[in-house]
């Protein structure tokens, strides 16, 4: 499923507001800034911080 490409532009980060990133084959939105990873459901970007995967070797608070 392939994601708007405007709906993308002015999707951002919830956590840090950085741009995001469709990843298909993960079917996942990704923060290229932070790197947190928000999933898809029925082709709609969940755009939560609480949704989101953190990514690993995270710094602890931030
Ligand atoms: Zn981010």
């Amino acid at each position: 499923v392939a994601l708007d490409d405007r709906l993308l532009e002015i999707l951002v980060c919830p956590a840090c507001h950085g741009a995001v990133e469709h990843k298909e084959r993960r079917n996942a939105i990704v923060c290229t800034a932070c790197g947190r990873r928000y999933p898809v459901r029925d082709g709609i970007p969940v755009m939560l911080v609480e949704e989101a995967t953190e990514p690993p070797g995270a710094p602890p608070g931030g």
